[in-house]
């Protein structure tokens, strides 16, 4: 829907904070949600790209903490002209618009050319970096005040814009941006103006991110520290005592699973709770989909079913995915779930169950055990003989289910209400890192994570690229398949579930 006030053009300039996409603030999002075109900076995480709409122009306006004069003028050019061609233009820019992000001057020409435009905050470098390296920019046992200065300045310049004198009196908190190749000036202006050179001093680099970087130091110390350790841009440094509250307040980089590279081989719709786990323990997860789930080649058979319900007395589902595709053509069939009638419900896995509640229907049987035997021993346990079962599955699945009810007397209709496919190709990026060596643990949560692995980088590459890498499976099925293809596995919890398996993951971590 678009407002009426962005019916001529329109310019929402976002903050998109640091880096950590959740620090985006909800009207931020939501104006991302609004654009026809969006213009993101180099340092606005591309996660938050995802909250545009599909149809939604994304171009990209490059790195602007290094801009020069003239890019920084076309982008303005761009704004106005997308703004007069009567679109909603979000302009999202990382950190804050209006710290050290130019937004002032892009506002400047907006006005020029009388275009409406709203200014959205974000969580700047400064205040996202010291809150994730556990540093409080003033805390009232050393600090009163704190400065946002660039560090950007050329050295050259005969007359520096900055009041050295001025910053480096007192005990204020002080924070450069975009100051890292200034650094040993920086730190000997402020020495040469009376800061004290044993002034604890941090370096954050890609502050908020699973890949953050701290290295602390005193002003007399820190630019050859940092010249040792090869520490580059981006990277806000903080200057004084308030440094030295991280030892005691470190949280972000203490995390169990901080610094390991993780690769989640899940459907991509299905790897967004796992990777927000892991995550959640200070992973950095890369998603490499080895399943794609479609629909099926024909409806017939499961249309055939779902009209004549009534006549079930079990429907089984082993998936979500199961759950979601039959519910979504009982819709499409205009039926919704009274259609069961008095049809019993069997779901194995809890992510099954969980599914089901979300229609409204609560299993009648939840077999503990995750694999289709288990199923199968549940069902034994009642007089099924003679009962007619429903099973909508997917194109590709063991017979175990339907062996072992038949073998039970049951009547087992299964219908393919979704086939599960090959990506058409595999992640760049993930081979990339895969190649430099760069990931520490590989996750698969079904056997056909391993397999179509396997097929998309061949069995010898794949051999070849995980070693080295520690292998987590959910499970004993899972397992087995990753054994028979000559891995070894590292992790199996002994709940099939993705919260159990990340736990997994954090207990062997920390026990190294
Ligand atoms: N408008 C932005 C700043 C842009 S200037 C803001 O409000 O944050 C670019 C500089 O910001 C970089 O050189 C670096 O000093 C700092 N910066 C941006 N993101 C950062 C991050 N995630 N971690 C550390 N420094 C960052």
């Amino acid at each position: 829907m678009t407002l009426k006030s962005e019916k001529n053009g329109y310019v929402y300039l976002i903050g998109a904070g640091p880096g950590d996409p959740g620090l985006i603030t909800l009207k931020g999002r939501e104006c991302i949600g609004r654009a026809d075109v969006i213009l993101y900076d180099y340092l606005a995480h591309k996660e938050l790209l995802s909250f545009a709409r599909p149809d939604a122009e994304l171009i990209y306006a490059g790195k602007v903490g290094g801009a020069h004069n003239r890019e920084q003028w076309q982008i303005n050019e761009m704004l106005v002209e997308k703004a007069q061609q009567g679109l909603v233009v979000a302009r999202l820019k990382g950190g804050d618009p209006f710290i050290f992000g130019r937004g002032g001057e892009e506002c400047e020409a907006l006005v020029t050319a009388g275009i409406p435009f709203e200014v959205v905050p974000g969580v700047t470098a400064a205040v996202g970096a010291a809150a994730y390296a556990g540093i409080p920019l003033t805390h009232r046992d050393f600090t009163t005040s704190v400065s946002f200065v660039t560090g950007h300045e050329s050295s050259s310049k005969e007359v520096s814009g900055i009041d050295w004198g001025q910053l480096s009196l007192g005990n204020g908190t002080l924070v450069f941006y975009m100051g890292m190749k200034n650094l040993p000036q920086i730190a000997a202006n402020l020495i040469v103006h009376g800061r004290s050179s044993q002034t604890p001093v941090a370096l954050v680099r890609w502050g908020t991110r699973p890949e953050q970087d701290v290295l602390t130091g005193t002003l007399a110390d820190i630019a050859d520290k940092a010249h040792k350790e090869g520490f580059k841009a981006p990277a806000v440094i903080i200057v004084g005592e308030v440094v030295r509250l991280r030892d005691k307040l470190r949280w972000f980089d203490t995390r169990p699973l901080f610094g390991k590279r993780i690769l989640v081989t899940r459907a991509t719709d299905q790897a967004g709770v796992f990777s927000r786990l892991l995550g959640g323990y200070g992973a950095q997860v890369l998603e490499c989909p080895t399943i794609v789930v479609t629909p099926p080649e024909s409806f017939e058979d499961l249309d055939q079913a779902l009209r004549a319900l009534e006549g079930y007395d079990w429907l089984i589902f082993t998936s979500a995915n199961g759950v979601q595709f039959f519910f979504k053509r009982l819709a499409e069939l205009g039926l919704d779930s009274r259609a069961l009638g008095s049809c019993r419900v069997a779901a194995v896995g809890s992510k099954t169950g969980e599914s089901l509640a979300g229609h409204g229907i609560r299993a009648d049987l939840l077999p503990s055990s995750y694999h289709a035997e288990g199923v199968v021993a549940k069902f034994a346990e009642k007089d099924v003989a003679g009962q007619k079962a429903l099973y909508p599955k997917a194109d590709r699945v063991r017979d175990v289910i339907l062996k072992g009810l038949a073998g039970l007397g049951m009547e087992v209709v299964a219908p393919v209400a979704y086939r599960t496919a090959l990506p058409d190709s595999f992640s760049a990026e993930t081979l990339a890192a895969l190649e430099d060596r760069r990931i520490d643990c590989i996750t698969f949560t079904s056997s056909s994570t391993v397999t179509n692995l396997a097929t998309l980088l061949g069995e010898n590459r794949l051999i070849h690229l995980l070693q080295g890498v520690a292998v987590a499976s959910i499970g004993p099925i899972t397992s087995a398949t990753c054994r028979e293809l000559g891995l070894r596995v590292d992790m199996e919890p002994e709940k099939s579930t993705v919260e159990a398996l990340a736990e997994e993951i954090v207990a062997y971590y920390s026990a190294r």
